[in-house]
């Protein structure tokens, strides 16, 4: 369910403190520690996995429940409506792909621009 060594699992289950956005049996979501954007936060489930690289069909409901808390929360955040407002998700997958901490998360980034970085 979770590994020992994780970042996100150790912040998911509390262990590690952390500013939280959202938490329910399967997620949690808090914000991230160097923000790229004014309003940019972290969904992670809380069952350990790796990255969007490890996913199987068996993912693909949590995927879809986690992809549809993002405009839920990012509301509930602060980002404007569509379409003048809005927000972007991420889900850097790999070393190439820019990922940093090996377990699958959803960055929602938003607020007015210019952002911090991209
Ligand atoms: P990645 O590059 O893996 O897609 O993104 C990892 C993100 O986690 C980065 O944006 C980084 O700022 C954030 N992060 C790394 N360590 C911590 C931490 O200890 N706490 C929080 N809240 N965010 C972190
Ligand atoms: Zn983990």
């Amino acid at each position: 369910m979770h590994d020992s060594d994780c970042l996100f699992c150790k912040i998911a289950r509390g262990q590690i403190p952390s500013r939280k956005v959202y938490e329910d049996d399967e997620f949690f979501a808090f914000h991230d520690i160097r923000p790229a954007a004014p309003i940019h936060f972290l969904i992670v489930p809380k069952a350990h996995v790796a990255s969007m690289a490890h996913v199987t069909e068996e993912h693909a409901p949590m995927l879809g429940r986690m992809l549809t808390l993002a405009p839920r929360l990012a509301a509930q955040e602060g980002c404007n409506p569509y379409p003048e407002g809005g927000f972007r998700l991420v889900v850097n997958t790999g070393t190439e792909g820019g990922q940093e901490v090996h377990h699958l998360h959803l960055h929602v980034l938003g607020g007015p621009r210019p952002w911090a970085r991209g």
